[in-house]
């Protein structure tokens, strides 16, 4: 009898997560079955889970943040997608993204974030097909899927998990082009916020600010590494936490780049009148629609002259 694997699925939007077992998948040519270790909760699981994330295919096994390592290798797979060696045993991180390499936003524009092609795991590649084993809530992973990137792991699982919303911060540090001697806002406190807050330090920030809720968040951002941190709840103006902002700047100006990690439309024009005139701006914490905001043209971009990008997850590359 062959060997069976268990999944979360998730029935419907606000649904229930099944327990369902079903036959494990015996890897061909190029592919990869990975008994999983850890998979990472991601906000947008929960935007997912509540039907918020427009073509979600239910039902679905959520989870896009999977650590685990190689119970079989398919044939030929014999390298990671750095050219490291790997072999059955050995942990890797399933690159959750999975993108073509070949439409015009991956070839012209190495954009690969913008695939158009784009899929994921843990948003149900297949969605013709069971989804048992095609997301990270489940005991095993079934890379089948032609796109597919991994990376071998020399950490434990509860690091080695971090991984994806870290590379969300790295992200951000390629589209930011960060000075050393800059100073940094992070808005939220989240993990993405956390892992923009170390990206931002890594990238050559000199100064780093995180403004958030709760306390024992910004107690973590303190022990990594932020020199100041604005508790929102404490500091309930926004017009305070602008200035206090601005305070800590040269000739308070205001911050050079600002990181919008937030997901609360708010959010937006409080980090744009934290910026320095000529500052970057980056928004990142929206996965979902939620909503709109006031912004004046005028007063929050062409005076400002600002740089104002988005941020779209991440990639291998990342
Ligand atoms: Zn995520
Ligand atoms: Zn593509």
């Amino acid at each position: 009898m062959l060997k069976t694997g268990k999944a979360a699925i998730l029935n419907q939007p606000n649904g229930e997560f099944i327990i369902d077992e079903a036959e494990l998948p015996d890897p061909k040519e190029g592919e990869i079955l990975v008994k999983q270790e850890m998979c990472g909760v991601c906000g947008t699981d929960v935007h997912m889970y509540q039907g918020h994330l427009p073509g979600t295919a239910f039902p679905i096994v959520l989870g896009h943040e999977p650590v685990g390592i190689i119970a079989k290798l398919g044939k030929g797979v014999k390298v990671d997608h750095t050219g490291e060696p790997v072999k059955e045993g050995d942990r890797i991180y399933v690159v959750p993204g999975l993108r073509c390499g070949k439409c015009y936003f991956c070839t012209v524009l190495f954009e690969p974030t913008l695939c158009v092609n784009s899929t994921a795991y843990g948003f149900r590649p297949y969605s013709d097909q069971p989804p048992h084993f095609q997301g990270g809530y489940a005991e095993y992973i079934y890379m089948n899927h032609p796109y597919s990137t991994f990376l071998k792991m020399h950490v434990p699982p509860e690091i080695a998990v971090l991984l994806e919303p870290l590379t969300v911060g790295i992200h951000q540090m390629d589209m930011a082009k960060l000075r050393v001697g800059d100073t940094a806002v992070i808005q939220g406190c989240g993990a993405i916020g956390l892992f923009t807050l170390v990206a931002a330090k890594e990238a050559g920030a000199h100064k780093t600010i995180v403004v958030g809720a709760p306390k024992s968040r910004l107690d973590l951002a303190k022990e990594f590494g932020a020199d100041l941190t604005i508790n929102i709840e404490e500091v309930t103006d926004p017009k305070e936490r602008i200035e206090m902002v601005k305070s800590e700047t040269t000739l308070d100006y205001g911050a050079d780049v600002v990181f919008e990690c937030t997901g609360f439309p708010k959010a937006v024009p409080e980090g744009i009148d934290m910026l320095r005139r000529g500052g970057s701006y980056l928004v990142a914490g929206h996965f979902t629609d939620v909503g709109d905001v006031p912004l004046n043209p005028f007063l929050h971009f062409t005076n400002k002259q600002i740089n104002l990008m988005g941020v779209w997850g991440d990639d291998i590359g990342h």
